[in-house]
């Protein structure tokens, strides 16, 4: 018994310290169960003929803490499969679709990866993960602002963010081995299938805004040519064209 400190002072001060190990703990639980929930979808896209998630994808998404990219007043949520408002009327994707995006990209460590649409930023924290170097592009100012800053704070240092219309890609930082298109056009922009390595793939949703999109892999071949596979139906918000 420690002098002098009453028995139910030393109760509280316990309680205090487990209470906040707790709250770090229920993100890593809850991570935990996600990763349950996404191993269950992937089951049930198979029927639909979508591939499996990778083992490797489900550990990068135990390790990235996506309660740091969604709004604070919705964080209770971060961990559940599905998409959350993050303003602007744009979301962060569902969990399952990133996971499913990033493994059809086959993404490998010294790759030069592009995201259109970073959004929250969270795709680009994964990707980051796998990746040589991530560029990613957001058209709303107030998003790829914040997502920089988040994405910085978080020591993701191998991302290159910046404003700007994702449909003309980046020329500067091509030819890129892997481009991830978090918005649908309803057709493929000609500069991104420009800016993909030989050998590269691109994932990206295809449709009009209000029908069901159709989430493709395109891959380029030696010969230049590109060869186009559907995988699944998803829905995702419109990518949206810059004015000036
Ligand atoms: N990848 C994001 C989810 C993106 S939602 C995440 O992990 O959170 C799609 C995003 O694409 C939105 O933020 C939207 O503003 C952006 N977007 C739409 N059209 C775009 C364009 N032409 N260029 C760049 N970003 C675009």
């Amino acid at each position: 018994m420690m002098a002098g400190i009453p028995r139910t002072l030393l109760l509280v001060a316990a309680g205090l310290g487990l209470s906040s190990a707790c709250g770090q703990m229920n993100y890593d639980s809850e991570r935990q169960a996600m990763l349950e929930e996404l191993r269950e979808e992937s089951r049930q896209s198979e029927q639909y003929g979508a591939p499996p998630l990778s083992e490797p994808i489900l550990e990068v998404i135990a390790r990235v803490p996506r309660h740091e990219f969604v709004p604070e007043d919705l964080r209770r949520y971060a961990y559940e499969n599905r998409p959350l408002p993050i303003g602007a009327q744009q979301t962060i994707s569902q969990p399952y679709i990133v996971a499913l995006m990033t493994d059809l990209a086959e993404v490998t460590k010294d790759d030069v990866v592009l995201e259109i649409g970073t959004g929250s930023g969270y795709q680009a924290a994964v990707l980051s993960e796998i990746a040589g170097r991530v560029f990613t592009i957001e058209i709303i100012e107030m998003l790829g602002r914040r997502a920089a800053d988040d994405l910085a704070r978080l020591g993701y240092d191998n991302v290159t963010a910046r404003i700007g219309d994702g449909y003309a890609g980046w020329p500067d930082e091509a030819p890129f081995d892997a481009i991830l298109v978090t918005a649908a056009p309803e057709e493929i922009p000609e500069p991104l299938i420009e800016q993909l390595a030989v050998g590269g793939r691109m994932v990206i949703p295809v449709g009009a805004e209000d029908e069901v999109q159709i989430l493709q892999v395109l891959s380029k071949q030696e010969d230049g040519r590109v060869i186009v596979h559907n995988v699944t139906a998803v829905r995702f918000v419109p990518l949206t064209r810059d004015e000036n």
